[in-house]
């Protein structure tokens, strides 16, 4: 998961908008060696053994190649069936349904004990790491001292190294233990906060190692997915089929129905019939506007986006989780032709909102919960379907009636 702990996992895409509202130039890091001083005094007051912290750091220096990575912005916004085709592949759902069955027994007893279902784990395991192809090569305690050294983001990544050491310190981590650039770990990508308060030893050796034991690995995600909520006996969600003239401000997870409301509403199946008649609450989402697919997500959703807060994550999870199961593919229609916007136009978008005295906070080229709602309001006063969306179509009315001439009105 790249860095998505926040504060049990960060999520990609929050912090990449933290990472756009910094000033361009950040704050000068004192020299690393002074840094390194200070940290260790911190860890020793923390109770980390001096012989932990020499082994931890020996050797150790900042990592150019993080910072790079860490200032990287990607250029395009991810479209919904770029994002969900990009991770749910028919390659992945065969190798994923090997596994269920390879893993049977595992999965089971995982599930027994900490009530997620195998098909779910599965699919955070998919996503992650591709069933443990790619843990991330970096050396872990490099890796965070880079980022806490780095101004950007010292403290939450700072919590993090302290997190390690400790970790290091019981003997939960070897020493040379290996990370993605941000220091998540292991099977499901652990960052060292997460792994020091839900990691567990489900295969009885002593020690909980996300790397070699898949038992640790799995019981842990379901741990953690367990403690935040889930539900095993519920699935996430489902795609469904909005009625005409259906209220697009209901849209989004502000707004929360019984299933029985939405069946009132309109809501059903794709195949038309009925809601299932559970008492649960569910929102609907519209990921790609309102000319996309629309889904009914329930709690188990929000619980999804507790381990990762990007909503197209959580829709892969459930999808790739439902066709491990055997259900198939989403019913609404691909749209032939899928225009990315690039961070340029994202700030065009934002700027001309701004300048017709929408507020969508600093415009930082990223579309988050202000843009959006910005959108909205936009989209309600021009009687727009109101889905806070944004796409070439209400850039380019944005655009047009700036440019033409009763600019500014
Ligand atoms: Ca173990």
């Amino acid at each position: 998961m790249s860095f998505r702990f926040f504060p049990l996992k960060v999520v990609l895409a929050g912090l990449v908008v933290v990472a756009c509202a910094l000033p361009a130039v950040a704050a000068e890091a004192e020299p690393f060696g002074e840094w390194l001083s200070t940290l260790k005094r911190e860890a020793r007051e923390r109770g980390i053994s001096a012989s932990t912290l020499d082994t931890a750091f020996a050797g150790v220096a900042p990592i150019p190649r993080i910072i790079e990575l860490d200032r990287r912005q990607p250029e395009l916004t991810l479209t919904f069936w770029k994002y969900l085709n990009g991770r749910v592949t028919e390659k992945r759902i065969r190798r994923g349904k090997e596994l269920l069955v390879k893993h049977r027994t595992l999965l089971d007893r995982v599930a027994r004990k900490y009530g997620v279902q195998p098909r779910f784990l599965v699919a955070f395991w998919g996503l992650e790491t591709n069933f443990g192809d790619y843990f991330g090569a970096f050396p872990v305690t490099g890796a965070l001292a880079t980022l806490a050294h780095d101004p950007r983001r010292d403290r939450f990544f700072r919590e993090q190294l302290l997190a390690l050491l400790g970790l290091m310190d019981r003997g939960d981590i070897p020493f040379n233990a290996k990370s993605s650039w941000a220091g998540a770990m292991g099977h499901c990508q652990f960052m060292p906060t997460t792994y020091r308060q839900f990691a567990v030893d489900f295969d009885g050796d002593g020690k909980r190692n996300m790397w070699r034991s898949l038992p640790d690995a799995l019981a842990s995600a379901a741990n953690f997915l367990g403690r935040s909520g889930w539900m095993g006996d519920r699935t996430w969600g489902r795609e469904v089929r909005l009625p005409g003239g259906f209220d697009w401000r209901l849209a989004g997870l502000k707004v929360s129905k019984s299933l029985a409301g939405w069946q009132k509403l309109g809501v059903r199946r794709m195949d038309g019939r009925d809601l299932p008649k559970v008492d649960i609450a569910a929102s609907i989402l519209l990921p790609a506007g309102h000319k996309g697919p629309a889904f009914l997500v329930y709690k188990n959703f929000r619980t999804i986006l507790v381990w990762n807060r990007s909503l197209l994550y959580a829709l892969s999870v459930g999808h790739l989780a439902d066709r491990l199961a055997g259900f198939g593919p989403f019913l609404s229609p691909r749209p032939d032709k899928e225009i990315p916007l690039s961070r340029g136009d994202v700030l065009d978008l934002q700027r001309l909102l701004q300048t017709r005295g929408y507020h969508v906070g600093t415009p930082d080229g990223v579309i988050g919960p202000k843009t959006r709602a910005a959108i909205r309001t936009f989209q309600k006063s021009a009687r727009l379907p109101v889905d806070g969306y944004a796409d070439f179509g209400l850039l380019e009315r944005l655009r047009g009636r700036l440019a033409g001439p009763k600019a500014g009105g």
